[in-house]
C-alpha cells in the first residue's frame, strides 16, 4: 500500500485550550483502569446500582450545578429555549413519573420517533430514568422501516409528533399490537383524540411530581437497543447496558476534551449512535452545555451554530466537512469562531484532505475517531495533545486494547509487526461493549473469538501506534492478487480539485479477480465530461500506481448514503451489477 504522504501535524502548547484531560496517551494508557475511572460517576445513591439518567442529570443538581445549562435548544424557526440541568432533572423526573403512571415496566421498550426537539431528550433520559430501554428511530424513516423495527423491538410506547404519526404511524398500529401507548409532542388534531392508546405529551406530564427515586439499577440491565446504520446490509440491533456509561464519560473526557465549561455540539441526530452517546449521554455526564439544532445540515446555518452559541467542541462527520468543503473556505469569511478549540470526526473515514481542510478554513484540524454501534463508545482517536497524522484514526482509547489479527483455522492471530493490514479487534470486555444482536444470538457469538471482539473492518497500525482504515472487510477489494482498500483510493481522488466525493468499489472481473471502478461527484463549477475522466484516471495512477488506481470513473451528482450519512458502496456495486438492492432502510440521498 502506498503511504500517506500528508506532513503530521504536531500540535503546539494549547493556545486556546485549557490544559487537555489526556496530556499524555502512553503515560495515561499505562495507568488507566475502568475500575479506578468508575470514580468519575457517583452511582445510584445507597448502592443501588448504576443508571446513565442519574449520571447525566441528577448527579450534577446532586452537586450543586444545576442552575447551569444542560441543553441549549435551537428550533427550525429559529426559537431558543435553555433547559438548565435542574430543569432537566425535573422535567424528566416527570416523565419518568408518566411513564409509571401508564403501567409502563422497567425494561419495557420506549422508542422515539421525532426531529431533534427538547422532548426528545426529555423522553429518553425520562425512560432511562424509569428503567426503561431505549430505541431511537430516525424520523426521516418511512413506515416500513419504523414497523420493522417496533416488531423487532417489542416497542410498548411510541413518542412521536403529531404529524409523524398521520404520515407513518397510524397506518401500521393493527401490525403493532404489543405498541400499547403512542405520545403526542405537539398540536394533536380533533380527528385524533379519542383513538385508543394515543396521549397527548402533556397530559402525560401534567401533575406530575417532580422528583423521581430511581429504582434499583442493575448496571448489566439493558438500557438502549440501537439500530446499526445499514451500510453493509440489514441493520442489526444492537444491545446495550447501563454500565456503559462509564466510557461515555471517559470518551467524553479523553477523546473529546470535554470540560465543565465547554459548549459542545454534536451534529448527529439521536436516530443513530452517535447522536444517542455524544448527542445526549457524554457531553451531559461530563457537565457541559450540550447544543441542539432541529434543522438538517447547511453549511451557513451550522457556521452561524458555532458562532452564535460560541461552541468551543464540534463533533461532525465527514459527509458534512465534504459538503463544507465543496462549498469553500470562503463561506466562512467574516464569523467569528475563536471560542471552537477541538473539532473532531466520526462515521466514516476521515480523507486527509478533510483534515487539512479544517486547519485551512477553521485554523483546527478536524481529529478523526472510530467506533461502531458494537462498541458503543469511541475506541480509537486523535486526542487533543497528541500529533495528528492525516488519514489516520488515531490510537486507542486508554483501557482499550486494540490489535491487528488475522482469523485461522486455529482462531485468531494477533499481528505484531507494524504496517500489515489485517482486522481490526478490541479486546472483550469493555463497559459500553454491546451485550448483544437482538435475536441473533449466534452472529453475536461469533464476533468474539480467543476474547477478541472482531470488527470486521480492516486497518493496519504503523510502527508508532497510530491506526489506519483500510475497508469495511465487504468492501475491501482484491485485485490481481492485491487488496485494496476504498478507502485510500477515494482519498486519492478527493486530492483533485474537481472532486467533492468518491465511492470505489470492485467490480468482478476474469483476469484480474476485481478491477478497481469509482464513482465521483464533482464540486460546483466542474463539469462530467471525456476529459475530466481521463484526467482523474491519469491523477489516480500517478497518485497510487497502476496496480491501486481506478480502472473505470463514472460521474455522479450524488453518491448514495445512509442516513447517517455513510456512502453505501454496496449499494453502488449491486447498481452496477445489477443485483438486488437489498435493505434500503436507511437509505438517504439517492443518485437515481
Ligand atoms: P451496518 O453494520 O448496519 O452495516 P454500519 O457499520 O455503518 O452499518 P455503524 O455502527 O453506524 O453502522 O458504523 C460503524 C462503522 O462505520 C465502522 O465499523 C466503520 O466501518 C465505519 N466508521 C466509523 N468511524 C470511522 C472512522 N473514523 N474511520 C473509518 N470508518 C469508520
Ligand atoms: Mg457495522
Amino acid at each position: 500500500m502506498a503511504v500517506m504522504p500528508h506532513t503530521r501535524i504536531v500540535k503546539p502548547p494549547t493556545e486556546r485550550a485549557p490544559l487537555p484531560h489526556l496530556a499524555d496517551h502512553a503515560t495515561t494508557c499505562a495507568t488507566f483502569s475502568w475500575a479506578t475511572a468508575r470514580a468519575l460517576l457517583d452511582g445510584l445513591p445507597d448502592g443501588a446500582g448504576l443508571n446513565i439518567a442519574y449520571e447525566a442529570v441528577d448527579r450534577h443538581v446532586q452537586h450543586g450545578r444545576g442552575d447551569r445549562v444542560a441543553l441549549r435548544w435551537t428550533g427550525k424557526g429559529g426559537q431558543r429555549r435553555d433547559l438548565s440541568y435542574d430543569d432537566l432533572a425535573r422535567e424528566t423526573s416527570r416523565f419518568a413519573h408518566g411513564l409509571q403512571a401508564l403501567g409502563v415496566q422497567p425494561g419495557e421498550r420506549v422508542f422515539v420517533l421525532m426531529g431533534r426537539l427538547p422532548e426528545l431528550y426529555v423522553a429518553v433520559l425520562g425512560a432511562f430514568k424509569a428503567r426503561c430501554v431505549v430505541t431511537p428511530l430516525f424520523s426521516a424513516f418511512g413506515p416500513e422501516p419504523i414497523a420493522t423495527r417496533c416488531e423487532m423491538g417489542d416497542a410498548r410506547v411510541l413518542v412521536t409528533t403529531p404529524e409523524l404519526y398521520l404520515r407513518k404511524v397510524q397506518g401500521l398500529r393493527t401490525r403493532l399490537p404489543g405498541l400499547t401507548h403512542v405520545m403526542l409532542v405537539g398540536e394533536v388534531p380533533e380527528a385524533l383524540a379519542g383513538e385508543p392508546g394515543l396521549h397527548r405529551w402533556t397530559d402525560v406530564m401534567d401533575g406530575q411530581p417532580h422528583a423521581f427515586t430511581i429504582g434499583p439499577t442493575d448496571p448489566e440491565s439493558m438500557a438502549l437497543l440501537h439500530f446499526t446504520s445499514g451500510t453493509t446490509g440489514r441493520p442489526k440491533g444492537v444491545i446495550h447496558a447501563h454500565a456503559a456509561v462509564l466510557a461515555h464519560m471517559v470518551t467524553g473526557r479523553y477523546a473529546l476534551d470535554l470540560h465543565e465549561d465547554d459548549v459542545f455540539w454534536c451534529t448527529a441526530d439521536p436516530g443513530w449512535v452517535t447522536g444517542t452517546s455524544y448527542g445526549i449521554i457524554a457531553p451531559l455526564c461530563n457537565g457541559v452545555t450540550n447544543v441542539v439544532v432541529e434543522a438538517e445540515f447547511d453549511a451557513q446555518t451550522w457556521y452561524e451554530v458555532l458562532e452564535r452559541e460560541r461552541v468551543t467542541v464540534w463533533y461532525t462527520a465527514p459527509t458534512a466537512i465534504r459538503m463544507m468543503m465543496k462549498l469553500g473556505a470562503e463561506a466562512l469569511q467574516g464569523r467569528d469562531l475563536s471560542a471552537l478549540r477541538f473539532m473532531a470526526s466520526v462515521g466514516e473515514p476521515l480523507n486527509p484532505e478533510g483534515v487539512l481542510w479544517g486547519l485551512q478554513a477553521f485554523g483546527l484540524p478536524f481529529h478523526d475517531n472510530w467506533w461502531q454501534t458494537e462498541t458503543g463508545g469511541i475506541m480509537i482517536a486523535n486526542y487533543a495533545a497528541m500529533d495528528i497524522n492525516p488519514g489516520s484514526m488515531g490510537k486507542p482509547l486508554p483501557g482499550i486494547a486494540a490489535a491487528i489479527v488475522h482469523r485461522t483455522e486455529a482462531g485468531v492471530q494477533v499481528v505484531e509487526a507494524p504496517d500489515e493490514e489485517g482486522e481490526l479487534a478490541l479486546k472483550a470486555p469493555w463497559p459500553s461493549m454491546m451485550r448483544g444482536y437482538l435475536h441473533e444470538d449466534e452472529r453475536y457469538r461469533k464476533c468474539f473469538v480467543d476474547g477478541w471482539y472482531l470488527t470486521g473492518d480492516l486497518a493496519r497500525r504503523d510502527a508508532e501506534g497510530y491506526y489506519w482504515f483500510v475497508g469495511r472487510a465487504d468492501d475491501v477489494i482484491k485485485s490481481a492478487g492485491h487488496l485494496i482498500g476504498p478507502f485510500e483510493v477515494e482519498s486519492a481522488l478527493m486530492e483533485h480539485p474537481a472532486v467533492a466525493e468518491a465511492g470505489v468499489i470492485g467490480k468482478p472481473d476474469p483476469t484480474v479477480g476485481e478491477v478497481v471502478k469509482a464513482f465521483v461527484a464533482l464540486k460546483p463549477g466542474f463539469e462530467p465530461g471525456e476529459a475530466l475522466r481521463r484526467e482523474l484516471l491519469g491523477h489516480a495512477r500517478k497518485r497510487l500506481g497502476a496496480a491501486v488506481a481506478p480502472k473505470e470513473i463514472d460521474f455522479r451528482a450524488n453518491l448514495p448514503k445512509t442516513r447517517s450519512g455513510k456512502i453505501m458502496r454496496r449499494l453502488l456495486k449491486a447498481r452496477e451489477l445489477g443485483l438486488p438492492e437489498g435493505d434500503l432502510s436507511t437509505l438517504e440521498s439517492d443518485e437515481k
